[in-house]
């Protein structure tokens, strides 16, 4: 997707605040952070949000899914961390390319 934020971001073409990369996905800093730990999870291939999976996706979601807790532990969230996921308008959803946060530490925000 030629003008998508994240997309740029994973070809580099914006500069972001890289954690961890592989073949399938691209971690880095929120650049807005809501508590001491705040990363972006994101696949490298655009998929706008949940709302657009389709059955090819299952095992990238699940490879994603399963990488979270490392993710975390790599920040130092030894004894847990939160999860969102925004899809859509409704759901506060503001940038088009699907991203699952992780959240923890200090000043994390309450779940409201
Ligand atoms: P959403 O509200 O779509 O779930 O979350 C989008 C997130 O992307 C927000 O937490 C926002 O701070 C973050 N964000 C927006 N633009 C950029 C950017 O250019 N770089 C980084 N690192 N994060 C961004
Ligand atoms: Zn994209």
């Amino acid at each position: 997707m030629s003008n998508c934020l994240f997309c740029k971001i994973v070809a580099g073409e914006i500069p972001s605040s890289k954690v961890y990369e592989d073949d399938q996905i691209f971690v880095f800093n929120d650049i807005s952070p809501k508590a001491a730990v705040h990363l972006l999870v994101i696949p490298k291939i655009h998929i706008v949000s949940l709302d657009d999976l389709t059955s090819e996706h299952q095992v990238l979601i699940a490879y994603m899914m399963l990488k979270l807790p490392e993710l975390a532990r790599a920040q130092g969230l030894d004894d847990g961390f939160r999860t969102i996921i925004n899809t859509g308008p409704g759901g506060g959803q503001e940038v088009g390319h699907l991203h699952l946060h992780i959240l923890g530490g200090k000043g994390m925000p309450g779940f409201n």
